[in-house]
């Protein structure tokens, strides 16, 4: 009995054979959407396409076709944009949302795999983008790396309204800004600044902050991050940030590069429902 048991859960695993990239894959799967797995392991069942432009945003490097997400991540990043378009801050820009199935990217960054990450980024053009422009785009850093500090000339109030505008919705788990960016909030006054604790504190972010929205109701699979550590933020744990001038800092540019250097094998995907998402 026991053996048959054992027989019964090693049969699935046998059938974790990728037979293609995710890349490959073009179109997302039919049905409403689902997130799988977790949001470094998993994938997008149901993806929803962001349109390339709408009311307040445009969508650049189309071309890398990570335009999809969840239903809930489209309808986030679309009333985001609708109230940023309100404030007359500019328009936003959206980077990589997840490949049509969720799963690894190639290169660059290890989460995007369920729909529910997006990037968004610093620069907020007052006119809209042009084809040309929207497919190498031109980033807008506001922290100079050498130096380790925020360029205070580059930063401005319409980018802590942003940050704070995309933060408060309740279906946001986290966001992700770099060290500098979150201490210059934390520096700021607000009425209320609850929603500071969402804002955390990770390097790289310096031209695109990241959004990470929670697991959405009923999406069973989805895998949920433990909350961030209670209050804003702004104390021993974001200092832990600062280089030790002690300690020789790793050159920024170079751990950037190296992120987004191609993985030589991605990870296997982790969960039988997305290997036949895959295979599909
Ligand atoms: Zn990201």
């Amino acid at each position: 009995m026991k053996y048959g048991l054992v027989l019964c859960l090693c049969l699935p695993l046998s059938s974790l054979a990728m037979n293609r990239s995710w890349e490959e894959v073009t179109l997302p799967s039919d049905g409403e959407s689902n997130s799988i797995g977790s949001y470094a392991n998993g994938c997008l069942a149901g993806g929803a396409e962001l349109a390339p432009a709408g009311t307040g945003y445009q969508v650049i490097r189309t071309q890398r076709n990570r335009y999809y997400g969840h239903a809930d991540m489209i309808d986030y990043l679309t009333s985001l944009a609708i109230r940023v378009d309100a404030l007359g801050i500019g328009r936003i820009l959206v980077g990589d949302i997840a490949m049509p199935r969720g799963g690894r990217f190639a290169s660059g960054h290890a989460s995007h795999q369920t729909g529910l990450d997006a990037d968004i980024w610093l620069r907020l053009p007052a006119t809209p983008l042009s084809v040309e422009q929207l497919s190498t785009p031109k980033p807008y850093s506001v922290v100079d790396l050498n130096s380790y500090r925020l360029e205070k000339e580059k930063w401005t109030e319409s980018h802590a309204l942003l940050i704070q505008t995309a933060a408060v919705d309740e279906r946001v788990a986290r966001i992700f800004v770099h060290p500098l960016i979150k201490q210059q909030l934390c520096d700021t006054a607000w009425k209320d600044n609850s929603w500071l604790r969402k804002v955390r504190p990770w390097w790289g972010h310096y031209s695109h902050f990241h959004v990470r929205l929670h697991c959405p109701e009923g999406d069973s699979q989805c895998v949920a991050q433990s909350p961030p550590p209670k209050g804003d933020g702004c104390g021993a744990e974001l200092a832990s940030w600062k280089p030790n001038p002690y300690i020789a800092p790793k050159p920024a540019k170079a751990v950037v590069k190296l992120a987004d250097k191609p993985k030589k094998k991605p990870a296997k995907p982790k969960y039988q429902e997305c290997v036949a998402l895959l295979n599909q």
